[in-house]
């Protein structure tokens, strides 16, 4: 049998779990009703379950984040106003530039430091004085976790007051917060509910195939959901979607855990060759900064073992999920050792 005919292993992204049986089942049983008047009861309830579980009023489920992102930042943000996001935040550099795109909102980019944190005196400075010249700024938008990191809580409390202090709305891009969650041992409302709109991924590691949810108080969700029609989210019978929403949340939430323990073990393996430079795991991923390795051939070479990697983040970092178990983690150390001949 040659090697790429066995069990693949997808280690590029979260994204890529699918849905397992207990989820399909729970999706082929839905209850369905049109979204776009109220009438899906499944949908209903992953709204009302997800606002809670932030902390928030209401919820308004989406097809992706990045729709959920737009439709907060709209909500927030009027024609020509600006928001401050961080450089490399999800919300600027990768979707599509759609605040500025569809929104005519205005980014106000800012360093992430490693942490993920935007520096609190550079806020300051950002945040517009009221001027003709300038562009009114409305809204601070941090992202957690970053690069796999839950940021630091401390920091929330001051980003969010200082925002608050300044007239400032804030939104959270909150994709992986159940990984925030269960790493550091919190409710998922202690971390989100300082900020006026949230937003939750249910296809990342939580497992589900499509779907997202902004959570805020009931006015500012009732405007999202204008916008969500505007941009072609409003969607029918979506109840056989919610209903994996809410498989996955609660059947996939501590299970978390998992995916970062074997990214634990998984920067353990890098950390036995040394040129491959692995970080310490980040909930549920590792980023190697390498040193004099033929990138390219290391990926062949696992590649042909069934061992995914690579995609939009390059080379380097490697996501544990739902569908990698430990045997996956032993490959890629037998792999190493093979590659690396020691
Ligand atoms: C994946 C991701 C999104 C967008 O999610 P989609 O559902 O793929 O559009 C937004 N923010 C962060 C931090 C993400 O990782």
């Amino acid at each position: 049998m040659n090697a790429t005919d066995g069990p693949r292993v997808d280690f590029r992204s979260d994204t890529v779990t699918k849905p397992s049986a207990g989820m399909r089942k729970a999706m082929a049983d839905a209850e369905v009703g049109d979204a776009v008047y109220d009438e899906d009861p499944t949908t209903n309830r992953l709204e009302a379950m997800t606002a809670e579980l932030l902390g928030k009023e209401a919820g308004l489920f989406f097809p992706s984040a990045t729709q959920a992102n737009l439709a907060g930042i709209m909500a927030h943000c009027g024609r020509g106003d600006e928001f401050i996001v961080g450089q490399t935040a999800h919300a600027y550099r990768d979707e599509g530039g759609g605040a500025a795109v569809l929104g005519s909102i205005q980014p106000q980019p800012l360093p992430n430091e490693p942490d993920g944190i935007i520096d609190l005196d550079a806020i300051t400075s950002a945040i517009k004085p009221d001027d003709f010249h300038n562009p009114i700024t409305r809204l601070l938008t941090l992202e957690n976790t970053f690069n796999g990191r839950p940021l630091p809580e401390d920091y929330v409390k001051e980003a969010t007051e200082l925002a608050r202090s300044r007239g400032l709305a804030t939104h959270l891009d909150a994709a992986r917060i159940m990984n925030a969650a269960v790493a550091i041992g919190r409710e998922a409302s202690e971390l989100t509910g300082r900020f006026d709109s949230i937003s939750l991924c249910l296809s990342k590691g939580l497992g589900a195939p499509v779907g997202a949810l902004l959570v805020g108080a009931k006015e500012l969700v009732g405007r999202a959901k204008r916008i969500r029609k505007t941009l072609g989210g409003g969607m029918r019978q979506t109840g056989v979607l919610a209903a994996a929403g809410i498989y996955a949340l609660e059947n996939n939430v501590q299970r978390l855990r998992e995916d970062h323990d074997r990214a634990t073990r998984l920067a353990e393996v890098f950390a036995d060759f040394p040129e491959l430079g692995a970080g310490e795991a980040r909930t549920n991923m590792v980023f190697l900064s390498p040193d004099g390795v033929d990138m390219s051939a290391f990926s062949e070479f696992l590649s042909e073992r069934g061992i995914i990697t690579g995609g939009a983040h390059g080379k380097l970092r490697w996501v544990t999920h739902l569908d990698i178990d430990d045997e996956a983690i032993e490959n890629v150390r037998r792999a190493c050792k093979e590659f690396f001949g020691r």
